[in-house]
This record gives C-alpha cells, structure tokens and sequence, in this order.
C-alpha cells in the first residue's frame, strides 16, 4: 500500500483509537488529530504519532495542552479552527470519527475541499445528507463509510449495478434486551443496557444499540450514502453480528460481507480502498458460529418505527429524532429518565414539530438546538409522574 497521508477528527473516542491502531499497523503517516478535551490521551497519541496538528475543540483544555507540546506539532484551538484547518490540511484521507452532530460541519470541511471522507459519524448524513451528497458531487469529494454495516454495503455493492438493486439487508445484533417485550423495558438498568452482546463502542451509541436507535439512524444514513430509497431498506437482527449488512440483487442472489465485528477492519478497508492488504483483524472461523437472522420486534422497540417514520418523512424530521435521541440517552445516562422514556420523550418532542423540507445548515443546526431543549424540558414531566 502506498503510505497514506490520515486525519484522525475524534481520536480520542472508540472508533478514533481503532482507527490509530489500524494507521500504526499498516504505517500510515497520522498528520491531524483532534478530540474535543481528553489531552491526557490526545498527549499520549501526540508523543507516539507526531502530527503536524492537533485540535482541541474546548478552548480550556487546549490552553492546558499549549504548556505539554513542543514545537513540532501546531495547536489548533477551538471548534470552527479544527473545520477550517481541515479543510485546508494536506492529507489522503480525513477519518471523521466525531461523535454527535458535532460531527456534521467537519464533514462539509472535508467534503468541501473535495477530500477522500472516511465516515464513521452517522449524524452527518442523518442530518444533512442530501445537502452532503450536493458538496461531494459539487467538489468531486469521495466518502468512504466507516460504519461497519455502510462499510459492508458500499462492498456488497460492487457486484452488480444500481438499477439491479432490490433491497440492502441491514443487520442489527438487537442488543442486549433482544426478545425483551416493551414491559419488560421499563425497568431495563443502565448497567445492563451498557452490555453490549458483540460490540464494544462508545457510551451513547451502546445506548442506541440497546434501543435500535442506532439501527434508525443508519436506515437514514443508508439511504443518502447510497441513494436508496426507504422502501428499499430491511432490518434483519443477527445475534452474532458476524453478517455486516447484505444486498439482494433482482435475480434474488444476496451478496453479504462477513468479519469477526471488529471497528478495525472498516478503518482498514478505508485507509487502503480501493486496495486490500493482510488484515489487522483476527481470521473469521465460521465452524465457531451458528447464523441466525429475525425480524426486529418494533413494538417493542419503538425507536425503531419512530426513525422508519422519520425516514419515510426526510426533511427536517431525521434531524429532530437526532437531536431529541442525543438529549433522552445523555438523561439516561446520567440516571435520569429511565429506558423507555428515552422513547416517550423523542415522541414527544418529534409530534410537538412540524415538517419543514431541508434548506440549510442553519436550519438545521436551529432545528438541533431547539428540539434538545424542547427534550430536556421533559425530564420533570416524566420524573414527577
Ligand atoms: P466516543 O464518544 O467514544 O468518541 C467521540 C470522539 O469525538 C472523542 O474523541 C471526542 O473527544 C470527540 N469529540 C466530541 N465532541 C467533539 C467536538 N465538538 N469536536 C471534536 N471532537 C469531538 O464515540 P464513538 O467513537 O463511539 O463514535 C464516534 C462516531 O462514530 C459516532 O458518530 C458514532 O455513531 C459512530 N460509530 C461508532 C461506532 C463504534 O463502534 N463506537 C460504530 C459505528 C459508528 P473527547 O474524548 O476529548 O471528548
Ligand atoms: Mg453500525
């Protein structure tokens, strides 16, 4: 492989940390990293890395690091810094592994530098795909997904044409309340949701995976990634989350792409594409395995059906069910709502909007603070009952 130029936006978090291994496995140079406020991790990857820049996105915790670095790497402070130093930084591939929709403007930076965008933050196509698709297209941008079911898809997707597409079959592990009814979710604890059965992942999206949120959001991202429409897309829970996601052509043949789960190899396959090279993941042993696929149970999962109505709805409404979802997980987090309040709360909030069609980011970045606030007024309503 030719030694490729990274950036490394989020390389704090746990697709961010991956990413650098895959980058110090295969001896990519990493030139940019940045996270919002861990410099004693952001120092450590300084020292083992050496990147020309580093952004901290909290201006205190940047001011802290300016003491620790010497002069071969260059600070860069504050949020709207980062998005414009990445845009105008010389690099191969930027992985944008932000966590939130704070992902959503160094995305448009990448793209409208018309750079290879190594995607893992979902928001940014959840929000603003349409208007992303219109920056790649404007400015001859690439966007690699790095989500590992999008990953699997976009190779999936090699074997035929798009008109001989019938239905991407996206897998979901269904978490670890699989089979649970939605009575028994009410009383579901914080410690059992942070469980996840396959996947070890930042703390927000295990809550999403517990919830099916997260199989939501990649319904919306699916279909501006790869231009499908929300008829076309089907969620299959597959327990051992071995199968990443499928595509069914119209001769009925299915194409799958099969790993043992592990983030690394989406980061790889972007950081080589369109090359392969000997992994940095364990060999897959399908003799250790037993397949098995059901239909996801949307009664019980209702931020599922919640985000189907949603992508079905597009306009400002995957936007809003974002933002309501981000505000309910961080109050379940911090013990505040209980499991199906986070439900009960972006219900709320998403029938208290109407549609709007998307216009721009401002809009949406309107729309995203609104909608959390409108979230958090929620919590004394649901927490006197
Ligand atoms: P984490 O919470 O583990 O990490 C988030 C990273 O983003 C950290 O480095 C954090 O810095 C940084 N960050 C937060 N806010 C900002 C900001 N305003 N500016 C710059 N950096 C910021 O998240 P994950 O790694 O779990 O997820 C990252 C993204 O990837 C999400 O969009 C998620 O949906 C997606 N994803 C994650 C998967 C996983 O396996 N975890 C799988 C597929 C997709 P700091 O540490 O300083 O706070
Ligand atoms: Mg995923």
């Amino acid at each position: 492989m030719m030694k490729k130029k990274a950036a490394v936006l989020g390389s704090t978090g746990s697709v961010g940390t991956q990413v650098l291994d895959v980058c110090d496995r295969l001896g990519a140079e990493v030139v940019f990293i940045a996270a919002h406020s861990n410099i004693e991790l952001l120092l450590s990857q300084i020292n083992k890395f050496k990147p020309i820049y580093v952004a901290v996105t909290d201006i205190s915790a940047a001011e802290k690091l300016e003491n620790e670095i010497d002069g071969n790497t260059r600070l860069i402070k504050g949020y709207d810094a980062m998005c414009e130093a990445i845009g105008q930084t010389d690099c191969d591939i930027v992985f944008n592994a932000v966590s939130g929709k704070n992902g959503l403007l160094p995305t448009l930076s990448a793209v409208r530098s018309g750079k290879t965008l190594a995607l893992a933050n979902k928001e940014s196509m959840v929000l603003a795909g349409p208007i992303v698709n219109a920056e790649v297209k404007k400015h001859n941008a690439t966007i690699l997904p790095v989500d590992s079911e999008h990953c699997a898809i976009f190779q999936c997707l090699k074997n035929g044409r798009k008109d001989e597409v019938k239905r991407i079959l996206l897998t979901a592990s269904g978490g670890p309340f699989f089979g649970y009814t939605y009575d028994m979710l009410e009383n579901v604890s914080l410690e059992d949701t942070m469980k996840h059965p396959t996947w070890n992942m930042g703390k927000k999206i295990t809550v999403d995976s517990a919830t099916l949120a997260n199989k939501g959001l990649e319904i919306i991202e699916a279909m501006h990634l790869f231009d499908v429409p929300f008829d076309k897309i089907k969620v299959l829970i597959h327990r051992q989350s071995i199968v990443h996601s499928m595509v069914e052509y119209n001769d009925n043949s299915v194409i799958a792409q099969l790993a043992v789960p592990d983030m690394r190899h989406p980061g790889q396959y972007a950081l080589t594409y369109p090359d392969r090279c000997e992994g940095v993941i364990s060999e897959l042993d399908l003799t250790k395995y037993t397949l098995t696929f059901n239909e996801p149970d949307t009664d019980a999962f209702k931020m599922l059906s919640l985000a189907k109505e949603c992508a079905k709805a597009g306009g400002i409404m995957p936007c809003v069910y974002n933002a309501a979802n981000e505000a309910a997980v961080d109050m379940f987090l911090h013990e505040q709502i209980g499991f199906n309040d986070i439900y009960r709360v972006c219900e709320k909030v998403l029938s208290d909007t109407k549609y709007q069609p998307l216009y721009d980011i401002e809009q949406i970045l309107e729309y995203d603070k609104v909608s959390r606030e409108s979230a958090y007024s929620y919590k004394e309503k649901l927490t006197s009952k």
